[in-house]
């Protein structure tokens, strides 16, 4: 059983990344042989500043450690590190349909986003992402809900492949949490919380100090009721009792029962507090680990190696299968 996925280094990384993807991402260690990758290949596809880029992969190699992924129980690395991964992103684009691309929300949203460039790279995104999975015949997928349309692309193009070319990927499966898979941004709730889109004030950073956080929960937008229950017509209170009981490990019916008839300045509070304190522990853990650039590139460059191993293996069997080079 083998579980990839990856996380872009661009910004800071927040609640929503943490909730739907960072806690998948530790609990996988346990479940399988897991990899796990820093994509900054992804991210030059919207405008961003090199410098900043390197300083961002640091950033997120730590936090991603400082959340519990341990190097001996996983392959923890750079994208940019094993050139398999582009390469087979132009391999699979030849099993890759236009109109699929197309299709894909993200890119429409974020084309939609760009102020200048809408870079080629931004609409090929998803055929790297196919490529970063596919090259490890990952069996899993673990990604927050807006991913799964990216990774039914991706399942598609193995299917693809293998009736074109003979039975040489594995086609992966989607992993979603139950609970905060989907957290949206606290001062609009009808958008998802997001490193690039969403609004300074709304976005809850893994970084962001005690007293930050808690004015970020108590200026959370909700509705002019004070009933503190999910309903499609109260999208902020039904996020903040998402966010609450994906960071106690309940289900959200509980917090409903136990916040009935408690008024949503009280539940407010209650929310920061829970993430105060469940986000506490990783910052301090990160300010230690992110000091020390030379052991988190070692970190990184050994990953690489255990990742290249497995890739390259991949890649022999691909350019086999697609006429691609040399017989081997
Ligand atoms: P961007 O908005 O620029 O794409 P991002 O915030 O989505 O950035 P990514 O690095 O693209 O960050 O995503 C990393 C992981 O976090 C992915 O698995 C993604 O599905 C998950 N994720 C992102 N936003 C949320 C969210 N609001 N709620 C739950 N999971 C999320
Ligand atoms: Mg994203």
């Amino acid at each position: 059983m083998r579980i990839f996925s990856g996380i872009q280094p661009t910004g800071r990384k927040h609640l929503g990344n943490y909730l739907g993807a960072i806690t998948q991402y530790v609990s996988g260690q346990d479940r399988g042989e897991a990899l796990f990758c820093v994509v900054d290949l992804h991210a030059l596809t919207v405008a961003y500043e090199p410098a900043v880029l390197r300083e961002s992969v640091y950033d997120t190699a730590a936090i991603l450690l400082a959340a519990g992924l341990d190097p001996e129980r996983c392959i923890f690395f750079r994208q940019s590190d094993v050139m398999e991964h582009p390469e087979l992103t132009w391999l699979l684009s030849s099993v890759t349909s236009f109109g699929e691309l197309s299709r894909m929300t993200q890119f429409k949203d974020k084309a939609g986003s760009q102020r200048d460039l809408v870079s080629a790279g931004l609409f090929f995104y998803p055929v790297l992402m196919a490529a970063d999975v596919l090259a490890y015949r990952a069996n899993e997928v673990p990604v927050g809900d807006d991913q799964r349309q990216h990774v039914e692309l991706m399942r598609d193009v193995a299917v693809r492949f293998n009736g074109r070319f003979g039975e040489t990927l594995v086609v992966p499966e989607v992993r979603i949490p139950k609970v905060g898979a989907r957290i949206m941004d606290l001062q609009t709730p009808e958008k998802k919380m997001s490193t690039t889109g969403g609004t300074p004030q709304g976005t809850v950073l893994v970084l962001d100090q005690p007293d930050t956080i808690v004015k970020k929960f108590r200026s959370a937008v909700t509705d002019s009721g004070s009933e503190v229950r999910r309903a499609p017509d109260k999208p902020g209170v039904s996020n903040l009792i998402d966010i609450l009981a994906a960071v106690r490990g309940v289900d959200p019916e509980q917090v409903e029962s136990e916040f009935d008839g408690s008024g949503y300045g009280a539940f407010k509070q209650a929310v920061a507090d829970a993430v105060v304190d469940y986000l506490t522990p990783v910052r301090e853990r990160y300010q230690e680990l992110r000091g020390d650039e030379a052991g988190l590139e070692s970190t990184l460059a050994e990953g690489a190696e255990k990742a290249r191993v497995i890739a390259a293996e991949t890649l022999t069997d691909v350019r086999r299968a697609m006429g691609v080079g040399p017989v081997r």
